[in-house]
């Protein structure tokens, strides 16, 4: 199918596109047009205006200070996996991002666009769900700073208005020494994940574990952070079993839904099996690292 007739403008700055967006009632910001387009060939999006934010050279930087990364919201998939800042900080996202479709896809789409999406089963909502980031956003009249979890609501849901840009993504960085894993298990190469797991453990005094983060995608209406198990592991010496849960612990905290491919019992049984082999990826990778010293 070809998409419904639509109008198209090419801003280059974010006021242009703003002004454009405030101006016009069925207007769509496109960035990287990979889930747009499809969707528009498809009519189930009808824009009749096309905003292209393409060319908006202030929304592709990577900036940091201190404490903070800043990631523009144009920053394609490849670029995030190719950016020395970014593997630096966190290596996690050069792994986790190189499991997103292919490199055509991966060369336009975009990490503003993935978020905008909310699908709960994508990389880049799983990333800024484990690194507890922010998500800056403006209209004409202001900007806001939302963290992830009150940005992601539901299915290809998010807080995001009608008339706002997203800008850019503000990672904390992390002080404490981590070890991290990312696990995802798709049908095939490149596909959406069936079920995805991200963690970082933090170290603090005597290899006790100071914090644990958790995530989980493809296993509710969002990403979701298993906060039962992360508040069991605080305290463990990482010479102890960190697995100490069973199954049912799991179930209680996802609601998976049956698809094509899975059903509900496959994706808890998963998920399990998952979330068991990543804390001991973290685990271990941070006893390897000891080890080299
Ligand atoms: C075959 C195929 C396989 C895929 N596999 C995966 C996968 O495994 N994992 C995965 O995560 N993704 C996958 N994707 C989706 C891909 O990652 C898209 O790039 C991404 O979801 C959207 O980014 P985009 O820049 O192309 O956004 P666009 O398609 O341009 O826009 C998507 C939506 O976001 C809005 N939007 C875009 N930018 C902004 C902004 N700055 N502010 C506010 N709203 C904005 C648009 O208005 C639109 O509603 C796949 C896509 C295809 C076609």
């Amino acid at each position: 199918m070809k998409p419904s007739p639509f109008n198209y403008v090419n801003p280059d700055t974010i006021e242009k596109a703003l002004n454009a967006l405030s101006k016009h009632n069925n207007a769509k910001l496109i960035a990287g047009g990979q889930t747009l387009v499809p969707m528009m060939n498809f009519r189930l999006s009808q824009p009749e205006l096309l905003i292209d934010i393409s060319n908006i050279s202030k929304l592709k930087n990577i900036t940091e200070d201190n404490k903070y990364i800043e990631i523009g919201s144009l920053l394609t998939h490849s670029n995030a996996i190719k950016s020395n800042c970014l593997k630096k900080y966190f290596p996690i996202i050069s792994k986790a991002i190189s499991n997103v479709a292919h490199h055509t896809i991966r060369n336009e789409g975009t990490i503003g666009g993935s978020i905008a999406n909310a699908d709960p089963a994508s990389e880049w909502p799983l990333l800024v769900t484990l690194l507890e980031s922010f998500i800056k956003v403006q209209n004409k009249k202001k900007k806001r700073k939302i963290l992830y979890k009150d940005f992601f609501e539901s299915h290809f849901i998010t807080n995001l208005r009608d008339d706002e840009i997203i800008t850019s993504i503000i990672i904390p960085k992390i002080k404490n020494s981590y070890g991290w894993s990312f696990l995802e298990e798709a049908q095939r190469d490149g596909d959406f994940a069936v079920v995805e797991v991200a963690t970082i453990i933090e170290i603090g005094k005597n290899n006790l574990i100071k914090k644990a983060r958790i995530a989980i995608g493809g296993v509710d209406e969002k990403v979701i952070r298993l906060k039962k198990i992360e508040n069991l592991l605080v305290g463990f010496n990482l010479s102890e079993n960190l697995c100490n849960f069973t199954k049912k612990d799991i179930d209680d905290q996802i609601n998976p839904i049956s698809d094509n491919h899975s059903s509900i019992e496959y994706k808890k049984h998963l998920s399990f099996v998952l979330i068991k082999k990543a804390i001991n990826t973290a685990k271990e990778q941070i006893l390897n690292v000891e080890d080299d010293r």
